[in-house]
């Protein structure tokens, strides 16, 4: 019983070489964040200790234990918090090293020994090079699963020695379906977290249980209203404030430009005419409101100026600079040109 829903592509290749006996001694799992990929590696985990026949069962001794992270085979590499309790910005090569001589002794429950490296394009360059040597010389029963959201950023020789395998994000209704099915959430709800999920089932089960997470989606979208409807001297007074903490805290104003993309975005699907796959539904007669605000010509363009901003910012732009010029090309309330003939959005 695979814990992981959807990605039958990969579940069903990953269970006909257990079957085969053809498994890989390395995986690489790729795949935007909460989509699955812990999941996914855990099922396989499970599987390869399982002690029912069907594997993996999620009930015998094993499975359980591996799900609730205490099998003495099962072993998670991450990013870990350092004496001043600060997160750790790589993972370190001391990390890999006490990964191998682990994985040099025997299994100690299980049949198999498996490590899960997470946020694997985290690896500083020296403990990739060594995993590098480990992954060339596979050792009996030791599997090696390493996750990433961006291969590009890890070594190319530490991907051309893994199996890779790519997930997906889920349709909305799919994830509508199993926290409504599996996770007993009620319908409206479920349909509204499937949406803004944007096909990962993590972050959906994430705001089931934080209700912090809407609650700063909440506050994010009213401030961006506000620097819309507001006027230049209160936009460049923001993207000042936001310039600074670019220096101190360059996620939170990516984070910024992907809200603000979100947004326009959604402007666009109601302008084409493509109302049916929007996210933010709980805001629905709000955004028809906006949409019919603008011309799509000039949506369009302002998503443009928000994807250079990404980039330029990327590239070491300065930072004021490019935020300064991303608040002149946004379009102001004074541009709305009410009752645009328009295509129907419904
Ligand atoms: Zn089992």
């Amino acid at each position: 019983m695979w814990q992981i829903i959807g990605q039958t592509k990969v579940v069903t290749f990953l269970q006909r070489s257990l079957e085969t006996g053809s498994l890989a001694h390395a995986y690489l799992f790729v795949g935007p964040a909460h989509v699955g990929k812990m999941t996914l590696a855990l099922d396989l985990a499970k599987a390869l200790n399982c002690q029912a026949t069907e594997r993996p069962c999620g009930e015998c001794i094993s499975c359980q234990k591996i799900a609730s992270a205490k099998h003495a085979d099962v072993q998670v590499i991450g990013l870990i918090q350092n004496e001043n309790s600060a997160e750790a910005k790589l993972i370190g090569i001391d990390q890999i090293r006490q990964m191998q001589h682990s994985a040099s002794l025997p299994p100690f429950e299980g049949s198999y020994k498996v490590f899960i490296i997470d946020e694997a394009e985290l690896l500083s360059i020296e403990a990739a090079n060594c995993l590098l040597k480990t992954l060339e010389e596979p050792i009996g029963k030791v599997m090696f699963i390493l996750l990433t959201a961006n291969d590009s950023l890890l070594p190319a020789t530490v991907v051309s020695r893994c199996q890779r395998l790519e997930l997906h994000p889920l349709a909305a209704a799919e994830i509508e379906s199993a926290l409504n099915s599996r996770w007993g959430i009620e319908a409206e709800r479920a349909k509204l977290l499937a949406r803004l999920s944007h096909g990962c089932l993590g972050w959906a089960l994430s705001a089931v249980s934080d209700d912090g997470l809407l609650q700063k989606r909440e506050e994010e979208m009213d401030r961006l209203l506000g620097i819309i409807n507001g006027d230049y001297e209160e936009r460049f007074a923001y993207m000042a404030r936001l310039a600074v903490q670019f220096n101190q805290n360059r996620g939170l104003v990516y984070e910024m430009l992907g809200f603000c993309l979100d947004y326009w975005r959604v402007l666009l699907l109601f302008k084409i005419g493509c109302s049916y796959i929007i996210t933010n539904i709980d805001r629905l007669a709000e955004l028809i409101d906006m949409a019919q605000g603008y011309r799509l010509a000039r949506i369009k363009a302002f998503i443009e100026s928000i994807r250079m901003a990404g980039e330029q910012l990327g590239q070491n732009a300065n930072p004021r600079l490019v935020l300064e010029v991303l608040m002149l090309d946004m379009p102001g309330k004074e541009e709305v040109a009410r009752k645009v003939s328009l295509p129907s959005y419904r």
